[in-house]
């Protein structure tokens, strides 16, 4: 099946007495056992789950995988992928990542004895220059949160399994429908189901998708012995928004083209990062690797007054955190996504207070763009 067909029937063959089309909410801790010593799918929904399984099976049919994992959240996912590593693992990491990742692997994994170097991973030697004898994983995000840095997958996963390592990929801003890191030689993908899988900025979810049954194995080991598990009703309404995956992936990549487009006529918008335009670092890599360019863009804008007005003129675009949603959203990385690095870095890497961060919903085009326009201007 092709990927739109899969977003709606990857788990087709499943069957129940009532002949439900939609997979319904399995809203069950426990299951009754068929006898003893009788085998059944499911026992407790630490475990497995109904609903979630379906979501499962989905999610590993998009990316390629052997498995998947749904969790809570996207930085659970993370958290639990993390625990495949022990205290002396090395890691090296592509320094502009999600706030949170962050967070979780400075102030938390390194207090647990992991140890990290974080680069630049678009630059392959850089990466090559951090290899140590116990490095055990690459973590990677391509295109990069919020600097749209694009690493190479394959040449990374090369350098990773030379020297014996694993590579995770967060596919979180291109999604499968666009990028699939497991073809490409990744070990495992990680999504922030909450963005673009979810869509509708109504569900926090998270993923684990391993290549192998391995892999697999060792992540639901984790799963089940930590916890965290996508609840059946989120489960539900993630379903729900994968089914409309491709064709809101599509309008938004519209979309966001003509709004980059667009910004670089604007005087008062100095810089534009957009992966899909001609001549941008990354945007061959992105062409050779990925099938689309997304909805993010970051801007940076002439002065801090310009980027506050911005954020109080918009009426259509919302002020808000989060991305991948269908309502198109504007956010100040500074205060929001990476207030916890420290301003010395921020500012070293261009997130500073002239930074603004946009996700291209699927409005019509007409009045996102004259959103924009009146923000920057100022109604007259
Ligand atoms: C939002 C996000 C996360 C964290 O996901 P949550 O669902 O908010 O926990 C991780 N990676 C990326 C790229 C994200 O955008």
């Amino acid at each position: 099946m092709e990927f739109e067909t899969l977003c709606l029937h990857a788990d087709n063959n499943r069957k129940d007495e009532w002949g439900t089309l939609s997979m319904p909410v399995c809203q069950s801790a426990t299951f009754v056992h068929k006898g003893v010593e009788v085998p059944s799918d499911y026992s407790y929904s630490r475990l497995s789950n109904p609903t979630r399984r379906h979501l499962e099976k989905t999610v590993a049919a998009l990316e390629g995988g052997a498995d998947a994992f749904a969790f809570s959240s996207g930085m659970t996912a993370i958290t639990v992928a993390m625990m495949l590593l022990k205290p002396g693992d090395h890691v090296i990491a592509t320094d502009d990542l999600y706030g949170g990742a962050l967070r979780l692997f400075n102030n938390v994994c390194a207090c647990n004895g992991i140890d990290f170097d974080f680069t630049d991973t678009s630059d392959t030697e850089a990466v090559k220059a951090l290899i140590k004898p116990n490095t055990r994983l690459f973590y990677v995000e391509t295109p990069s949160n919020p600097l749209m840095q694009v690493t190479d997958i394959r040449e990374i996963a090369g350098l990773a399994h030379e020297a014996g390592a694993l590579l995770y990929v967060d596919n979180t801003f291109l999604t499968p429908y666009y990028q699939k890191p497991l073809s490409l030689g990744a070990d495992i993908v990680l999504h922030s189901g909450t963005k673009y899988l979810g869509g509708h900025n109504d569900t926090l979810a998270g993923f684990v998708v391993t290549k192998t049954k391995e892999l697999a194995d060792r992540i639901l080991y984790c799963s089940k012995t930590i916890g965290g598990q996508l609840a059946p009703f989120d489960a539900f309404l993630i379903e729900r928004g994968i089914k409309t995956l491709p064709v809101r992936m599509d309008r938004i990549s519209e979309n966001a083209r003509k709004i980059a487009e667009y910004l670089l006529t604007e005087p008062a918008v100095k810089k534009v990062y957009y992966v899909g335009l001609e001549g941008t670092k990354g945007n061959g890599i992105v062409k050779r690797q990925a099938a689309g360019f997304g909805g993010m863009i970051s801007i940076e804008v002439a002065d801090a007054d310009l980027a506050k007005q911005i954020l109080a003129r918009v009426k259509v675009f919302q002020y808000a955190e989060s991305l991948g949603g269908v309502d198109s959203l504007i956010t100040y990385p500074m205060l929001q996504t990476h207030a916890d690095v420290p301003k010395e870095e921020r500012d070293a890497r261009g997130i500073n207070d002239r930074f603004l961060r946009i996700s291209v919903g699927i409005e019509n085009i007409k009045d996102l763009t004259e959103d924009l326009r009146q923000a920057i201007h100022g109604e007259v």
